[in-house]
């Protein structure tokens, strides 16, 4: 695939993916919260995402200026890259509309907070985060730059590995056991397939 073809369908995701957030994100406004845990780690956390999955992919696609750092990719990455992609915004979405009013960006917990163990939340316990991870893996294979194409996997990797099990504290906290045992009946970051009463 062409360089320019795989940067056009990249932006045609990209744009998606921000579609997708901004409306959940005007829905879930306005719900009180009850609980914040935004600390310093998580404000460095967000920028350094931010940094990775939004402003170098979108420097490399309008300036030059990264230039510098590009590669070459065998033709059939990009392709790979837009079945990956795909994937990502599917349930980049599914999670969002589960979810619901329930999301925010950082760690919270609103007053009328519900747990959610249905739609894909049935099968792993962090299918937005397994989005973004997805999303990530698709930038690296369909832009040809060093910097723009792996920056959002490498970026969000630490915030993964440091917010998930802080985030899981603050969920056992508020939901204690129900939270606890849908810790074992539903993967981390992979499916886990269980019938219902096994
Ligand atoms: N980690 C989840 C959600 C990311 S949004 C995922 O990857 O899909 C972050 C917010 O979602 C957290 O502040 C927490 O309040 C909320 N949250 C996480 N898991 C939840 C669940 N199962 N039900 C309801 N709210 C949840």
């Amino acid at each position: 695939m062409p360089v320019r073809v795989a940067n056009i369908l990249f932006l045609a995701g990209f744009v998606a993916y921000c579609a997708i957030r901004g409306v959940y994100q005007k829905r879930a406004e306005g719900a009180e919260k009850i609980d914040r845990r935004r600390d310093r780690m998580e404000t460095i956390l967000l920028f350094v995402v931010f940094v990775g999955n939004i402003l170098l992919p979108v420097i490399y696609i309008l300036t030059p200026w990264l230039r510098f750092a590009d590669y070459r990719l065998p033709r059939w990455e990009p392709w790979i890259g837009v079945g990956v992609m795909a994937l990502a915004l599917w349930l980049f979405w599914r999670s969002h509309a589960d979810l619901g009013r329930n999301w925010s960006i950082t760690l919270e917990i609103r007053k009328e907070h519900e747990l959610i163990t249905h739609g894909v939340y049935r099968f792993m316990r962090h299918p937005m985060y397994a989005s973004i991870f997805l999303f990530g893996l698709a930038q690296g294979l369909m832009l040809s730059n060093w910097l723009a194409g792996w920056a959002a996997v490498v970026t969000f990797t630490p915030m993964y590995f440091i917010r998930t099990p802080r985030e899981e504290r603050m969920m056992v906290e508020h939901f204690g056991e129900s939270y606890r045992r849908y810790m074992t009946e539903a993967g981390r970051l992979w499916p886990r397939y269980q019938r219902k009463g096994q």
